[in-house]
């Protein structure tokens, strides 16, 4: 008498098995049968980079102050080092070095002990390309307007979510940075664009910037090359930074079919 497999029947066992084999098959017969899709693309193979520890710096950035020295930075001998940090104090630094497109990574803590209120609180800012502010603030538990607090794209864009800790604690900005494109007139072909976590949050998702920014005038684009330095601010208050490194965003090759 001919015999059907019944999968009702099965123990668990034999039924993972017998499910096994038919999928196994099924695999088997598709590829056999069935062409991979492939683009035709060329890729060149992506560089290896060593991500280094939590918070990197990884094997391919350049580290723009280490917690012993702001040389890479004017006016850097004006900040106070210690501890493996620097204060801000007496007038903004700025990198010697000019980068475009970036991954910038930086480390801050307002002060401990509070003093001042709204933009007087903890007010630094981390400048890309001399002219683009990611405010630096003491926003916890600290309100002003929202486009000006920790995080926003100054006067143009608040967080998307305060994720401020608590003022003397530290705090990390990971950034992703696409530098305006213009023609050779000077219009903008694509705007700058910014996307931020702070403290591992989404602040920023890919912003798209109306122009400089700026205290006492609306955003607008001034056109300027395609690199540029990155400015950290002295406000007036004692913010401390620490561990700050960049990387280039790199192209990645292909040849077309
Ligand atoms: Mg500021």
């Amino acid at each position: 008498m001919r015999r059907v497999l019944n999968m009702s029947r099965l123990s668990p066992v034999q039924f993972l098995v017998c499910a096994g084999l038919l999928l196994g098959t099924t695999i088997a017969v598709r590829s056999a049968f069935v062409d991979e899709y492939k683009s035709g693309i060329l890729w060149a193979e992506p560089k290896v980079v060593a991500p280094g520890p939590i918070g990197g710096p990884p094997s391919d950035a350049i580290v723009l102050f280490d917690g012993k020295s702001l040389a890479k930075w004017e006016n850097g001998e004006r900040w106070e080092i210690k501890d493996g940090y620097a204060v801000s104090r007496e007038t903004g630094i700025t990198t010697k070095d000019a980068f475009g497109d970036c991954q910038l990574h930086v480390e801050w803590a307002a002060p401990a002990e509070v003093s001042g209120e709204g933009q007087g609180r903890g007010n630094s800012g981390i400048y890309l390309m001399g002219r683009y502010e990611l405010q630096v603030l003491d926003s916890y538990e600290n309100k002003t307007y929202f486009d000006g607090q920790a995080a926003s794209v100054y006067k143009q864009h608040p967080p998307l979510v305060n994720a401020c800790r608590k003022p003397g604690e530290w705090q990390a900005y990971d950034v992703i940075f696409t530098a305006p494109r213009f023609d050779s007139t000077g219009k903008v072909l694509k705007p700058a664009s910014i996307t931020v976590l702070q403290n591992g949050v989404l602040v920023q998702n890919h912003f798209e910037l109306l122009g400089g920014t700026f205290y006492e005038r609306p955003p607008a684009y001034e056109p300027h090359g395609p690199t540029g330095p990155i400015h950290l601010q002295f406000h007036g208050n004692p913010v401390r930074f620490r561990n700050i490194w960049i990387r280039a965003i790199p192209e990645l090759e292909s040849k077309r079919p």
